[in-house]
């Protein structure tokens, strides 16, 4: 017998990139072997050298096919095995061993949306539903939409083994969120893409497209972000490394925001729940600042923060390893660890 390995990698499509994945038939058992794919078909590669190689570093049961076959994330190698220009895990890779003793946890809050036809899920051809204000978290066939992909979306990344930590109906029509974590930087990342590829892969079956666009509707509608939820062992037995954290943020902050999703000064207009992309805050519960300390976390005096400002389209790669790298360090030098 022999079993399929769904390989998926991260193409070089600019500004954002996508996920593309093929399939390999290996025989009962095998261990994921080095693969490789044409390069100048996804923006990674001249046509004159054209081979790219797939390194597999994390893999799942596959929920779609069941049975023994797997779901195989990969990251893009050139043929003399270094890391592709387009390989933004192997940047993570050092930054978090260097803080591993730290124990940094991530969970990431992935907004999207659903769209048919060229228009969100929801919306009437060639008009606009009423506006915000009963969709999240909304029950009823007036307020949700698309929530059978979504419910069939979640039921595949717990039978894939993933650590989604829940869903919610957002604030947009046909707006949906889901978290994964806590987990470590490269679980959390790994974990994340792969959830990024069933929610598109889920959706497939209905017809139905789902994108991670930062801004998919202009005008007086939400946004979608990836709230990024982080803490270290400091962070989850005292208060001040949170505010450690949060003022490590704000010297960095520039640098994090070009890190966060292209068109990221669409989405943080200071308007719809966000803080401007040009000016950096944080506070306790204060869903208008750039970055949130929890109002459980200032009544315990310990948890995590949240980072409001990456956009729902970043490379969480790139998001915890900005984080780990500003957060950490600065933890560091005053003894946080
Ligand atoms: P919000 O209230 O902003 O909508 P959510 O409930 O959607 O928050 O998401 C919070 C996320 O934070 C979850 O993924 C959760 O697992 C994660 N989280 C909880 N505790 C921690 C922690 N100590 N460190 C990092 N992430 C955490
Ligand atoms: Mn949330
Ligand atoms: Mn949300
Ligand atoms: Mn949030």
């Amino acid at each position: 017998m022999s079993y399929k390995a769904e390989y998926i990698w991260i193409d070089g499509t600019e500004p954002t990139a996508r996920l593309r994945s093929k399939t390999k038939i290996l025989p009962d058992g095998a261990d994921l072997p080095i693969w490789g794919f044409d390069g100048s078909s996804t923006n990674q590669a001249e046509g004159r050298a054209s081979d790219c190689v797939l390194k597999p570093v994390f893999s799942c049961p596959d929920p779609i096919r069941g049975g023994d076959n797997k779901l195989v994330m990969c990251e893009v190698l050139l043929t003399d095995m270094t890391p592709h220009p387009s390989n933004t895990r192997s940047a993570l890779v050092p930054v978090a061993g260097k803080f591993g003793a730290q124990e940094p946890l991530f969970g990431i809050e992935q907004e999207y949306t659903f769209f048919q036809n060229d228009r969100p899920l929801g919306f009437p051809a060639g008009g606009f539903p009423a506006p915000q204000g009963f969709y999240y978290c909304g029950v009823g066939a007036d307020e949700v939409f698309g929530r059978e992909i979504v419910e069939a979306h979640l039921d595949a990344c717990l039978a894939a083994g993933l650590s989604i930590s829940g869903i919610n109906a957002e604030v947009m029509p046909g707006q949906w969120e889901f978290q994964v974590g806590p987990l470590s930087p490269l679980d959390v990342a790994d974990q994340l893409w792969v959830a990024r590829w069933l929610l598109y892969r889920v959706a497939e079956e209905y017809g139905i497209a789902a994108t991670l666009d930062p801004k998919p509707v202009k005008g007086d509608w939400n946004g979608a972000g990836a709230h990024t939820n982080f803490s270290t062992k400091a962070m989850r037995e005292s208060y001040e490394p949170i505010i450690t954290a949060c003022e490590a943020l704000g010297e960095k902050a520039q640098e994090h925001i070009k890190g966060y999703g292209a068109e990221i000064e669409h989405r943080l207009t200071g308007l719809h729940e966000t803080a401007p992309w040009s000016e950096f805050s944080y506070g306790v519960s204060n869903r208008g600042a750039s970055v949130r300390i929890p109002w459980q976390a200032e009544v315990d005096k310990k948890g995590y923060l949240e980072d409001r400002r990456p956009n729902a389209n970043c490379d969480p790669y790139t998001v915890t390893r900005l984080i780990v790298d500003t957060c950490c360090e600065a933890l560091e030098k005053a003894g946080h660890v």
